[in-house]
């Protein structure tokens, strides 16, 4: 039986607007993601029982229909019936590195790379936007995932245009173990707060969208500008999550005054924080001084950088 080992990188958000709501009840988002070399790795095997079964070294990982993976591997066998039923059932395994709901898109990564690993154990040749339609149905973040890099994400998170890649940017993440934030909370918490100023005409939103490709962030990533990148950091969702939750502000205030810190942001709907350096050593000393400040044992600290892919392939048997 064939199998195929993916890594499964993780993202930040560089940017995220909530530009308004749709007519389908998402909002509509302009969001910049980038890939990043923190990552889980993600085993595949062909099995002769026509199951899906999934195995995860985290306890808080579903191993049931709930985990993303298992739907993306679900989503293919209903796609592609008469591969499904030629080749068997499906066994996952996945080794995770990423923390979990943690803004990393954890979940989502998982998922792109079962639709990777799905196309090639079926040889079904599918092409890169027909994964990232499949992934759509599975989630926003899904179809980015595929390819990954760094990308211009509208509409609901599944429009993508590619900007040029940046991989030189180290990153330090903090998060706390035990604290999660819900990802509808903060959505719904910042319509309630500011869906009043929300845009809502069809052609509004558009212009509004496309003003973000041509604006400063963007402009700076074209420049390959690091300082200027790490200066226009921008994330709505931290005006309803920091001031409810304390102890991401703080990671945030103490992130903004260590030396080398370029630039210091919330990822996603958090609680994840980073900042951005230079250099590795920079990276490093700055994770040093945030255990000695923050000697909390809850808190997870990581060094990693911009990467310029999405799902790899490992190796296969
Ligand atoms: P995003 O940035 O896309 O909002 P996230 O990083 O905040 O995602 P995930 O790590 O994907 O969040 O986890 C959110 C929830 O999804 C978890 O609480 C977990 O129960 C569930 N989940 C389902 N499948 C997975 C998976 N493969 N890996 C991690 N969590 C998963």
């Amino acid at each position: 039986m064939r199998s195929y080992t993916l890594t499964a990188p993780a993202k930040i958000n560089l940017y995220l607007e909530i530009i308004g709501d749709r007519p389908d009840g998402y909002h509509e988002l302009a969001m910049i993601l980038q890939s990043i070399d923190l990552a889980d790795q993600i085993e595949l095997h062909s099995i002769s029982t026509d199951s899906i079964r999934i195995y995860c070294d985290h306890p808080q990982v579903p191993t049931d229909e709930n985990n993303l993976a298992y739907q993306a591997a679900e989503l293919m066998a209903t796609q592609f019936p008469e591969a499904f039923s030629k080749h068997g059932g499906i066994e996952i395994t996945i080794n995770k590195h990423i923390p979990i709901a943690a803004g990393l898109a954890g979940g989502s990564t998982n998922a792109a790379a079962v639709l990777v690993g799905i196309d090639l154990l079926w040889n079904l040749g599918l092409t890169q936007s027909e994964l990232e339609e499949l992934g759509a149905s599975l989630g926003s973040d899904v179809p980015f995932c595929v390819a990954g890099g760094t990308v211009i994400a509208t509409g609901r998170g599944e429009q993508l245009s590619p900007l040029p890649n940046l991989d030189n940017i180290y990153i330090v993440l903090a998060k706390y173990r035990s604290l999660e934030v819900s990802t509808a909370w903060a959505y719904k918490t910042y319509r309630q707060q500011f869906g009043n100023s929300y845009i809502r005409n069809t052609e509004d939103l558009a212009a509004r969208a496309a003003a973000v490709h041509s604006g400063g962030i963007v402009k700076a990533i074209f420049a390959k500008n690091t300082a200027e990148i790490a200066q226009k950091l921008h994330n709505d969702l931290e005006r309803v999550v920091l001031p409810a939750y304390p102890q991401v502000l703080q990671l945030r205030e103490v992130f903004a005054t260590q030396e080398g810190v370029l630039g210091t942001m919330m990822s996603g709907s958090g609680p994840t924080v980073f900042a951005l350096l230079e250099s590795e050593q920079q990276a490093q000393a700055v994770k040093l001084k945030m255990r000695e400040i923050i000697p909390d044992e809850d808190l997870e600290l990581f060094v990693t950088r911009m990467t310029t892919h999405g799902i790899q392939i490992v190796s296969s048997v």
